[in-house]
């Protein structure tokens, strides 16, 4: 016989499967959050009566719209622009822009989802949300990027607004994208700095903010290391990845004295047992827009190889996965762990799969998901929301604190409600509890809306 509380579970998810049954990242998304969620719906049966979870599994509005712009040979190009605003109970939709030509609606819907909760982890006023086109900024001149941001914010200027949605960066919009999309929106709307985040430090950008998110992970990271009598130094950390996750991640791993030996692009791989050197990795990524076998060609130390770095046998004691959605299986994942790793901790969105994760916690290793370890990039977009509100700019370092003790709350907290619902050492169930209550509570405040 099925608990009220299993059995509530089960019905909604049932109503989501059929809703949309060929949205297998939002699915896999819903599930895993599912998964986590009995002991608070036992504890909680006005949870079940107010129906939150069908309410809080469908977007408030979901805007998909065609881009139309031209190329460099004159042609006529269309590509595909989505925002999903998917809650906003606790603040105005937050969340950034994935230019990436597997973007859909699914994913979209995935990356939304997330954002709730880990928004609401931050501790400010965030909803969430997320955006994107499946436009493929690879090998695209400066011009066809400028001409396709401006063209995607003439439609998405209509939906946005420092006070109701406020998109930012994701995979294939840094701040060269956020300066193209915000000349545009300025150009329609008016100079309302604060309806983009990640925006350059000369108009209205935060100091820190490129730095956020892999610093952010750096400091989760520790703190779930520390509480286990663990430390960086002198421990052996592969990651994933060579984006601005990545490599904010490489430079903090670093300065808290931990070896980063390996990292990658969506080709291949380079292993530096020297430590990866993150000015080399910023030089070819940031300014020469290169790929990361461009890394080995250049340090004596490094090799190159082709294909997913989670396949590679190599020791390491701390995994950063820090590229994209579902980069480890159950098999990478068998390899990891054979590798010796002690502890994951997620850079990217969602990127290990439900079987990776359930691998993981057959061989106790620690465990961050990403909406608590990669929360620092939002949040630090939150305060440059704030210092914008303010017209004030904050020094680096205040930035830098504040994001510090963020990220050391979110681990708190996600302890917190790991040990009130029993589930101690677990951090995945510990955060989305955490993030869940607060907006469950703020949802069920609101009425039903
Ligand atoms: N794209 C980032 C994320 O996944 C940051 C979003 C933002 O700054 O709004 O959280």
């Amino acid at each position: 016989i099925l608990s009220k509380a299993t059995d509530y579970l089960q019905q909604v998810y049932s109503i989501i499967e059929q809703r949309d049954p060929n949205q297998s990242e939002f699915l896999e998304a819903v599930h895993d959050f599912f998964k986590t969620m009995t002991p608070v719906f036992e504890a909680h049966p006005e949870y079940i009566d107010a129906n939150i979870l069908e309410r809080l599994t469908e977007p408030e509005r979901v805007i998909q719209f065609r881009v139309p712009w031209l190329d460099d040979a004159g042609h006529a190009r269309i590509n595909r622009g989505f925002r999903v605003q998917f809650n906003s109970a606790i603040g105005p939709y937050k969340g950034g822009l994935r230019l990436h030509p597997s973007v859909n609606l699914s994913i979209v819907k995935f990356l939304g989802f997330e954002q709730i909760f880990k928004n609401a982890l931050t501790g400010l006023p965030i909803g969430g949300g997320k955006g994107g086109s499946d436009f493929d900024p690879k090998g695209k001149s400066d011009n066809e990027i400028m001409r396709f941001c401006q063209s995607f914010m003439t439609e998405l200027s209509k939906y946005i607004g420092l006070d109701t949605d406020v998109p930012a960066g994701d995979i294939g919009v840094g701040g060269r994208e956020i300066g193209y999309l915000y000349g545009q929106y300025k150009r329609l709307r008016g100079a309302d700095r604060g309806v983009l985040t990640g925006k350059g430090l000369s108009y209205g950008g935060s100091l820190a903010r490129t730095e956020a998110t892999g610093y952010g992970l750096a400091y989760y990271t520790a703190e779930m290391l520390q509480t286990n009598h663990l430390t960086f130094a002198g421990q052996r950390v592969a990651i994933s990845g060579a984006g601005n996750v990545a490599i904010y991640a490489i430079q903090k791993v670093t300065e808290l004295g931990g070896k980063v030996i390996t990292c990658s692009d969506s080709n291949g791989y380079v292993i530096d047992e020297n430590g990866i050197d993150f000015e080399t990795v910023k030089q070819i990524k940031e300014v020469e827009r290169g790929r990361i076998k461009d890394y080995a060609d250049r340090i004596d130390s490094a090799s190159y190889h082709t294909g997913s770095v989670w396949t590679a046998k190599l020791n390491y004691d701390i995994v950063l996965p820090c590229a994209t959605q579902n980069e480890i299986d159950a098999d990478k994942a068998q390899i990891v762990i054979a590798n010796g790793a002690k502890a994951v901790a997620e850079g990217a969105n969602m990127p290990s799969s439900p079987e990776a994760i359930a691998a993981y916690q057959a061989a106790h290793l620690l465990y961050g998901p990403a909406k608590a370890a990669n929360a620092g990039g939002v949040a630090v977009s939150a305060l440059e929301m704030s210092q914008n509100s303010m017209r004030l700019s904050w020094t680096f370092e205040e930035v830098d604190a504040r994001l510090k003790k963020i990220m050391q709350t979110i681990f708190a907290q996600s302890v917190a409600a790991a040990d009130e619902y029993h589930v101690s050492g677990d951090y995945l169930s510990g955060a989305n509890i955490a993030g869940f209550t607060k907006v469950a509570d703020a949802m069920l405040a609101q009425g039903l809306v």
